[in-house]
């Protein structure tokens, strides 16, 4: 495969054309964050929330700035996991480094534990933490790469033009071992300081060149081509840092980044200079942060896979599958428990239930205005029907305690299933929903009290202490993830990851010389932006309940609620991760079992932000399935709500098992 020259040069108007860029890129950022604020129906309630990338929340009244750890001491308290194991085969520890300064430095920070948390794979099955190291570019040390403690270092490269401390710039330029380049801030290094040539030392050692940077308006580079397989990168992010292989003997093409007349840059490049160390030593640039806008289908599983090669580990290739049946209470129906069961078990796929321990309707929304609340112990069939799974290779895990808050609607009826347990979230009149934060009672005590509610409930109804926890519409805080890791050995879901407040108090004050009419300014071109889309978006489209088709109900238009949403959309942030492999240890210290692939939505809905959403049927599951088979440590994880037609469960299974995946009994999966 040849490179395509798309056309930048580094000439010193290139400079000019960055300053152009630059703008580009804080419009485009802006974007991000108010694209975040307005958090579509479907994003959440189907569980595809956590892999929205760049969001921001609300603080509300909730007190999350009060008590939260400092990330930093906790990966640094975390063991020693210098032995390796299984694996990751000699790995030892990663250092990170990310962008402490500018407007969007956050999106870094939380990257930065994103990345963290996939370097989570290479941990011994006994850690007890994650033992990465991550801090801000400007708190490296000359030589702090080379300790022989780290097998890795990371730079995500977020903030543009942030000055890259001169000790890492010539640490980089000598590096023998694997450092990890991404995006933005590589010219520093790979050209002269006038920018008027390359840097003939970078060119020499890693074979290949810095050409400019893709700014991404009007880019058609949607897709990344890896291992004779295509996966998508979305254009919301479309700028790429695009380099050329000048010597073929020292810079491989790992993906190729391909636009709509099939050119070709890198997608990602590793340049080996001739004293590296290892195979994986040198350098490695990646076009883009693989954690912006990840999706099932996209790049974000390609560096996933091609982190096994930057860290150096080897793994056989293997493909497992993992299925979970969602949202089981006391008013499931037995019938359709049981149909499920026979089928997975005649096909010898284990699987899960993701047992919701107490059913709570507390305004009686589907019980006639009266209050109902069916503890399972006490739902008898649905006891018996549980039972009967059991006996076929089902596995009951813990899915939130009620799976609502409260008496209140959070964001729709109160009714188990349909809500939020551990996140504030109301409904706007466009159907749209604002992300207010932690509960207001929020803590890790809080936390601790109501799960084991739940877990003492599921022991009342025989079934022993759940080992594994799902948390409801995979939305929960900080704490409530730290007291999560304390109470069970795995989680089975997607994450929520939040910016340090550390980061928040000291890395948000106004910039010194900012006037507060420019900051005033900005956010008001901010909340037009908002505004504006929401405007056209909005519709009186009826509403399906959370994962109960046919129940009726109808949202209005309008576009009242941008402006309040955008008030309470400062100062914290977040976004959403969901894993391709196992995760020994995340930054909350929890072990994760990878959702992948979704789950069966058959009726699409409208969207107030992202517009309609098309069905989720069995041959798109089957689809991303087949391709994730390049992958080195491929999963095809999905889950299933039971009052769904069984033939979209015996059409995923079926062809997730024609493309080659053994399913896993939960319980047994180690590493
Ligand atoms: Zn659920």
């Amino acid at each position: 495969m040849t490179a395509q020259d798309p056309g930048y040069t580094n000439s010193p108007q290139r400079q000019v054309g960055m300053e152009q860029d630059e703008k580009n890129n804080i419009d485009k950022q802006r974007a991000i964050m108010c694209r975040g604020g307005w958090f579509s129906r479907r994003d959440f309630i189907k569980g595809a929330g956590a892999a929205a990338a760049g969001v921001p929340i609300a603080m509300a009244t909730s007190g999350l700035t009060g008590g939260l750890m400092d990330f930093s001491e906790l990966d640094l308290a975390a063991d020693d996991a210098s032995a390796g194991g299984p694996n990751g085969n000699g790995f030892k520890r990663a250092l990170v480094l990310y962008d402490g300064t500018g407007e969007f430095a956050w999106i870094g920070n939380v990257h930065a534990k994103q990345l963290a948390n996939l370097i989570g794979r290479f941990l011994p099955t006994g850690a007890r933490a994650n033992n990465t190291v991550i801090k801000t570019v400007a708190e490296y040390t000359a030589g702090e790469m080379n300790q022989s403690q780290y097998t890795a270092t990371f730079y995500l490269g977020q903030t543009y033009d942030n000055q890259l401390p001169t000790a890492l710039r010539n640490d980089i330029l000598a590096t023998r071992k694997p450092f990890v380049f991404f995006k933005y801030n590589l010219w520093q290094i790979a050209w002269t300081p006038d920018f008027s040539a390359d840097n003939a030392t970078f060119v020499e050692r890693f074979g290949f060149r810095w050409e400019g940077l893709h700014p991404g308006a009007g880019s058609t580079f949607s897709r990344v081509s890896y291992k004779g397989a295509e996966f998508a990168k979305s254009l919301l992010d479309a700028e790429l840092g695009v380099t050329r292989v000048i010597n073929a003997g020292q810079a491989t093409v790992k993906a190729w980044s391909v636009d709509a007349n099939n050119n070709e840059v890198p997608y990602i490049i590793h340049g080996r200079p001739a004293n590296a160390i290892g195979p994986n030593g040198g350098l490695w640039y990646v076009a883009d942060s693989p954690f912006s806008y990840m999706s099932e289908e996209d790049r974000y599983m390609v560096f996933s896979d091609v982190l096994f090669d930057m860290v150096g580990v080897t793994h056989a290739q293997t493909r497992r599958g993992l299925v979970r049946l969602e949202d089981v209470s006391a008013i499931s129906n037995p019938a359709q428990l049981r149909a499920c069961a026979d089928y997975l078990s005649g096909r010898n796929a284990p699987f899960s239930i993701a047992t919701i321990p107490i059913y709570n309707d507390p305004l009686g929304t589907w019980n006639g205005g009266v209050a109902e609340r069916i503890p399972i112990s006490r739902a008898a069939t649905v006891k018996s029907a549980i039972n009967y799974m059991r006996g076929r290779g089902g596995e009951v895990i813990m899915h939130g305690t009620t799976h609502q808050y409260q008496d209140v609607p959070n964001p729709y009826t109160g009714v188990s299933a349909d809500d939020f347990e551990f996140f504030r979230v109301t409904e706007n009149p466009d159907l749209s929903l604002t992300f207010h934060g932690p509960v207001p009672e929020d803590s890790r005590q809080w936390a601790r009290g109501l799960l084991n509610n739940g877990i003492r409930e599921l022991r009342r109804a025989g079934w022993g202490t759940p080992t594994t926890f799902e948390a409801p519409h995979y939305g929960m805080s900080e704490v409530d993830y730290l007291a999560v890791g304390g109470m069970f050995d795995w989680t089975y879901h997607r994450v929520l990851y939040f910016q340090d407040q550390s980061f928040v108090a000291e890395r948000h004050a106004p910039t010194p010389g900012t006037t507060r009419q420019a900051e005033e300014g900005r956010r008001r071109r901010r909340e037009r932006r908002i505004g504006n889309r929401n405007a056209g978006a909005a519709g009186g489209a009826g509403r399906a309940g959370a994962g109960t088709p046919g129940r009726g109900g109808n949202g209005g238009g309008g576009n009242g609620g941008a402006e309040r949403a955008q008030a309470q959309a400062e100062p914290d942030k977040f976004a959403g991760q969901f894993f391709p492999y196992v995760i020994q240890r995340d930054v909350y210290r929890n072990k994760l079992l990878p959702e992948n692939l979704n789950n069966i939505e058959p009726t699409g809905w409208p969207d107030p932000v992202e517009g309609p959403y098309m069905p989720r049927l069995p041959e798109a599951l089957v689809r991303d399935a087949t391709r994730n088979r390049v992958l080195r440590d491929a999963w095809a994880s999905f889950y299933f709500h039971p009052f769904f037609d069984l033939s979209y469960l015996r059409e995923t299974i079926e062809g997730i098992q024609d493309a080659g995946y053994e399913f896993q009994r939960a319980s047994s999966v180690r590493s």
